[in-house]
C-alpha cells in the first residue's frame, strides 16, 4: 500500500511514522508512506497558502490551489482515493478501517486552522473522514489515527494474525478483560478460570465478558 500525506506540519509525524508496530511495517515494506509540505506548493515567495474566508468570519482558510498542486506534486493521479480528515466527515469505524486496507494508493489531506476551501472538496475528495464528534487543531492527529487503524489490518503487519481475531469491534464486540502475571495485584486475584487450562471454560467465561462489558458500555453495538 502507497500512502502520501498532505501537511503544512509533516514534522508531526516523525514519531508515528519511525516507532513502534507502524515503523516495523513501513521498513518491513507492508506500506510506503510519504510525506507532502503543502506549503512546498504555495506558489509565492511568503509560502503562503491561506486566506480569510469569503462572507467573513473568525480564521484562516487553506486556498484550493496550493492543495491541487500538491496532490498532483504527490504522484495523485484521477480515480485515485482521496481522504479529507475532517470533523464534518464519516465516523470512521473498524469496518471502514477493513475496507480501506485493502486500497493500494490512498492521499491524504489534512486540513488546519478553519479548514480547506470546499471547492478543493468538492472536486477532489472522494471520502471526508471524522475520527470523533470534537474539533482538534488540524487533521494531522486525525490521520494518524486513520493510518494507524488502517495499517495494523494489512496482512502481516501484527505478528500473529491471532492478535485480530477477538479484538473489541472486530466482532461486533468489545474485547474481554485480559491478565498477565503476576497472578495477585494489590489483593486482586486473576480469574480462576483463566488458570483452569479448561480451554473450552476460558472461550465461553471471555464470550459472556465480552457480551456482558457491550452490554454495560456500548449497548447500541448490540
Ligand atoms: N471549521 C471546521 C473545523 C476546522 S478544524 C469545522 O467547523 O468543521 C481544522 C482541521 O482539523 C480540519 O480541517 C480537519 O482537517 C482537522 N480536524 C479537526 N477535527 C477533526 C476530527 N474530529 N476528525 C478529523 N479531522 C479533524
Amino acid at each position: 500500500m502507497n500512502i502520501s500525506i498532505l501537511t503544512l506540519f509533516p514534522k508531526m509525524f516523525d514519531g508515528f511514522l519511525s516507532e513502534s508496530i507502524i515503523g516495523r511495517a513501513i521498513s518491513n515494506k507492508y506500506v510506503n508512506i510519504e510525506l507532502f509540505n503543502i506549503r512546498d506548493e504555495a506558489g509565492n515567495k511568503h509560502g503562503r497558502v491561506d486566506d480569510s474566508p469569503y462572507g467573513g468570519g473568525a480564521g484562516m482558510l487553506m486556498q484550493a490551489p496550493p492543495l491541487k498542486r500538491s496532490l498532483v506534486a504527490s504522484g495523485w493521479s484521477s480515480g485515485q482515493r482521496v481522504v479529507y480528515m475532517s470533523p464534518r466527515g464519516k465516523v470512521l469505524t473498524h469496518k471502514m478501517a477493513q475496507a480501506f486496507s485493502k486500497e493500494e494508493d490512498l492521499y491524504i489531506v489534512c486540513g488546519h486552522y478553519e479548514g480547506v476551501d470546499q471547492r478543493f472538496i468538492d472536486k477532489y475528495v472522494t471520502d471526508e473522514i471524522s475520527i470523533g464528534d470534537y474539533v482538534l487543531t488540524g487533521g494531522e492527529l486525525p490521520a494518524m489515527v486513520f493510518i494507524d487503524s488502517v495499517v495494523r489490518l494489512i496482512d502481516g503487519v501484527l505478528g500473529t494474525s491471532e492478535s485480530l481475531i477477538d479484538e473489541s469491534h472486530s466482532n461486533g464486540l468489545l474485547e474481554y478483560p485480559q491478565y498477565t502475571r503476576p497472578p495477585e495485584f494489590e489483593g486482586m486475584k486473576v480469574p480462576d478460570v483463566l488458570l483452569s487450562g479448561h480451554h473450552e471454560n476460558i472461550a465461553k467465561w471471555r464470550e459472556e465478558k465480552s457480551l456482558e462489558i457491550t452490554r454495560k458500555i456500548r449497548p447500541d453495538l448490540l
